[in-house]
């Protein structure tokens, strides 16, 4: 039996990767499975599973996981400290889909147990590239992409030299106000930030999607992910969602990774990984969609894309600075503090005040490191918003 873990089980990622172990529950042992508030589903899965651990990221919630897992002989623990002692019990697969820099603790834990890391969490290569490849180097561990056009990349690529790779294209829905006039981006609520046209997600990143600072964080992870230079990387504008990536070879071949828009693909790709097996995606029927448009992106109305590529030409720690600014800011957009088109002002404001005022950003890439300067941007950001607020 395999041994498995689920780092984010009760999240969107989380319960799709359970959707495909339990169409096949014999063939895996859950060793650890992991979740935030959400204690009634973390344990129901727990018990289910039959997982050898359920941890919550949220200490105040022991009693009541404790309470919900009672007989059930599944162990339990609570906080982040928790969360990296789980990911030190050895498993083979470890799917990494906590949402933000969070879940990059655990993740470089499991790689130093030389564990194969199923990544939906693109935070852990944003914040932390070198260092997670280097430690996957070291401890002889394994990385699968999970997120959608990173695994499409990942599939064209097979059998083909990276020396050979021109380009790398990865495409974007253009989020939920994609056909918006510019004009009304400002006053865009929460509630129409968290509809996405095509993908079914977890808030943040469905916000995300609608600022494109998705596929900021996206562009960057391509970066990590394929040893590729930022110029080699483009995005396009797909609204229907059905070529996730495109790889352009120099002798002028493009192989593009097509597929309904259902991680459970990408999931079950990195789960059998280096087998395909069946998966209950729905199956294209191209004539029915008739047409597939590509639309250039335009950066006035997305300027989280140009960000991303001041990011990679800065290199150190601009990756934490920048993703953790952009947590904090989605925080307050979420909370209504600000409004949509704030968020890639104050990172843009943080990611300056990082250059002029602090050399930590040109420090070594050590975990220590990243927290510290993630620290200190979120803290930024908190003081940009009360400025605003004063
Ligand atoms: P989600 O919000 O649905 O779930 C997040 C999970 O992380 C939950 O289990 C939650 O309890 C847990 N969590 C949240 N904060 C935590 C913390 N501080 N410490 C520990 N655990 C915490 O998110 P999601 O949409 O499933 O996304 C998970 C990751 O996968 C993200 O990095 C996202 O960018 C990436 N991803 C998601 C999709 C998708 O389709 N949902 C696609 C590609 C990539
Ligand atoms: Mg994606």
């Amino acid at each position: 039996m395999r041994k498995i873990s689920i780092f984010g089980a009760t999240g969107s990622i989380g319960q799709n990767t359970i959707d495909l172990i339990n169409r096949n529950p014999e063939a895996y042992d859950i060793v650890a499975l992991t979740g935030g508030a959400n204690i009634e589903r973390l344990a129901q899965d727990a018990r289910r599973l039959n997982a050898g651990i359920a941890v919550t990221a949220h200490e105040d919630k022991l009693d009541d996981l404790r309470a919900a897992l009672d007989g059930s002989g599944v162990e339990v623990a609570a906080g982040a400290t928790a969360l990296i002692e789980a990911a030190a019990r050895k498993s083979d697969w470890v799917m990494s889909a906590i949402v933000g820099a969070a879940g990059l603790p655990p993740g470089l834990e499991a790689l130093k147990q030389g564990a194969t890391l199923a990544l939906a969490n693109k935070e852990t290569l944003v914040c932390a590239g070198s260092l997670v490849m280097q430690t996957a180097q070291n401890h002889n561990a394994r990385l699968l992409p999970v997120d959608s056009e990173h695994s499409a990349v990942f599939q064209a690529l097979v059998g083909e030299d990276m020396a050979t790779v021109e380009r790398i294209v990865i495409t974007a829905s253009g989020g939920a106000f994609r056909d918006w006039p510019i004009a009304d981006l400002a006053g865009a609520t929460v509630e129409q930030a968290s509809s996405h046209p095509n993908w079914n997600m977890g808030q943040r990143i469905t916000i995300d999607s609608a600022s494109m600072f998705n596929k900021a964080l996206e562009v960057i992870e391509t970066k990590e992910f394929f040893g590729v230079s930022p110029d080699q990387i483009e995005v396009v504008v797909h609204p229907e969602s059905i070529v996730h990536a495109l790889v352009g070879f120099d002798d002028g071949a493009v192989m593009a990774h097509m597929g309904a828009p259902d991680m459970r693909h990408a999931i079950g790709y990195a789960l059998h990984w280096p087998d395909r097996r069946h998966l209950p995606v729905d199956r294209l029927n191209l004539a029915k969609l008739g047409q597939l448009r590509f639309i250039e992106p335009d950066e006035t109305r997305y300027p989280a894309l140009s960000l991303a590529r001041q990011v990679m030409e800065r290199g150190g720690l601009a990756g934490a600075v920048f993703n953790a600014a952009k947590e904090r800011a989605l925080d307050h957009f979420i909370a209504r503090h600000i409004g949509f088109l704030a968020m890639a002002d104050m990172v843009a404001a943080v990611l300056d005040r990082f250059d002029a005022e602090n050399g930590l950003i040109d420090a070594p890439m050590t975990l220590d490191n990243i927290q510290q300067t993630d620290h200190l941007a979120r803290k930024w950001v908190d003081e940009a918003v009360t400025q605003r607020a004063g």
